[in-house]
């Protein structure tokens, strides 16, 4: 079997490996509140020679050479290039390897974006999209409340228009990086008569409007990585609506499938295994390297192979809703269910295979890789909760897509 790329790829990989040599050596830092906090969207980062570059710096010169934002239109403020998987795992692949930093996400990026590009206005893409890509623009989801989590169609934060200007009032919780947002994204009640599904409107919010209160809360990373935000009066132009007044659950759900999608980049699990690996030749058990101990030996080729099995699946996937055009939403919800618990367990390991150093946290004069390793597997723990738990996953996975029976509903208790 034949396993090259040909000639336009050979030449494609060339191009990204000299971009990858040039900018070796750059590296995140794990600053507290900064870049792995908020999914990447804020923070600096280093390289070899210890100067600083702005994250969305890094950004602008990913996209202009067409390493981010490929197949976003130039006046959106993407690279305007074709959809083509083979090069976008070119991309991923020579980056892995070469251990660079990927883009930055968040929420603006990874779900907002792709939402507005189905659904928003003309003016709200031209708006939004190309300062949220360059990194300028930060954003938040404001889903959650505190009584609605799983089912959170019961919701009821409130919106009123009144005078041409939505009036919102109520709470939300776990709201990430709100403390470093420009924007939200927020579901609101609008029409308190209709059904639960059907009385919800999509807004976006300006964070520095009146009335906005955030308070951090701490999770179990030590950072406060999420928050409660409180509403009392405040009010936006009724223009800040995507799609229809009461249908935002179509358009909470486009951004659902696109959270699930990005809670999850096989690529990213592939470079922190290179990484694991990396980390297996320097540690030492009994004076022993412990790549060369056949238990952990093992334990890694288990993972390899679930890595590049997650991987391959997720190629799959893409090709299957871009080049067959495919609903892909079931598909979307085990990748986000597998890759969630997978990372979990490889950021795990990692603490493993460093013994009692594994268990050093944060400003320990010993601690390997700047903590990564301690930081990342409790925030990924979060993970598997948040953008919908492993549990409702597998029910929405076995009802719709292996066409289960319904979990039964259980009685009001009055
Ligand atoms: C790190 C992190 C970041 C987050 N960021 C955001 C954010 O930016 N914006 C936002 O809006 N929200 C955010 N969330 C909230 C997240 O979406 C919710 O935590 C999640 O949807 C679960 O809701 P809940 O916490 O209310 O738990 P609950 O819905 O109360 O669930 C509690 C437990 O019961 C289980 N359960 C509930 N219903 C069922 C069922 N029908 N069958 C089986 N088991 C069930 C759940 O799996 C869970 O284990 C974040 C959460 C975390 C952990």
């Amino acid at each position: 079997m034949n396993l090259d790329y040909g000639k336009e790829y050979e030449d494609f990989k060339k191009e990204v490996e000299s971009f990858c040599r040039e900018y070796s050596g750059v590296i995140i830092t794990n600053k507290k509140g900064g870049a792995l906090t908020a999914l990447n969207a804020v923070g600096e980062l280093d390289n070899a020679d210890g100067q600083k570059l702005k994250r969305s710096e890094w950004q602008k010169i990913l996209i202009q050479n067409g390493y981010f934002a490929r197949s976003i239109p130039k006046e959106y403020g993407g690279f305007g290039g074709d959809i083509d998987i083979i090069k976008n795992r070119i991309i991923a692949a020579e980056f892995a390897s070469a251990k660079l930093p990927p883009p930055m996400g968040g929420q603006g990026i990874d779900m907002l974006v792709p939402t507005l590009l189905e659904l928003g206005t003309e003016e709200q893409k031209q708006k939004y999209i190309k300062s949220t890509l360059h990194g300028e623009m930060i954003w938040c989801q404001g889903y959650s409340e505190p009584n609605a989590g799983s089912d959170l169609a019961s919701l009821q934060t409130k919106g009123e228009l009144i005078d041409g200007n939505w009036v919102i009032n109520g709470q939300k919780i776990w709201t990430s990086t709100a403390q470093y947002s420009q924007m939200m994204f927020c579901l609101v009640r609008t029409e308190p008569d209709a059904s639960k599904h059907a009385g919800i409107s999509y807004l976006l919010i300006p964070m520095d409007t009146p009335g906005i209160e955030i308070r951090p809360l701490v999770d179990m990373t030590l950072n406060a990585g999420f928050n409660e935000v409180f509403f009392t009066d405040v009010t936006i132009p009724e223009g800040n609506i995507v799609g229809k007044r009461g249908e935002g659950w179509t358009v909470a759900n486009s951004t659902l499938g696109h959270e699930r999608g990005s809670l999850t980049n096989p690529n990213a699990t592939m470079s922190r295994l290179n990484l694991l690996i990396d980390r297996m030749k320097e540690e030492t058990i009994n004076g022993e390297k412990v790549i060369q101990n056949p238990a952990y030996r093992d334990k890694l080729i288990k993972l390899q192979g679930k890595v590049m099995a997650f991987q391959s699946n997720s190629l799959r996937v893409l090709s299957a809703k871009l080049n067959k055009g495919q609903d892909v939403k079931i598909a979307g919800m085990i990748q986000k269910l597998i890759g969630t618990e997978l990372r979990h367990e490889l950021e795990g390991f990692a603490i493993d295979v460093m013994g009692e150093l594994g268990t050093l946290y944060e400003n320990s004069p010993n601690i390997r890789d700047g903590g990564s390793w301690q930081f990342t597997y409790m925030y990924y723990l979060g993970l598997i909760i948040g953008g919908g738990t492993s549990q409702i996953q597998k029910n929405i996975i076995s009802e719709r897509g292996l066409g289960m029976p319904r979990e039964p509903k259980t009685q009001q208790v009055v």
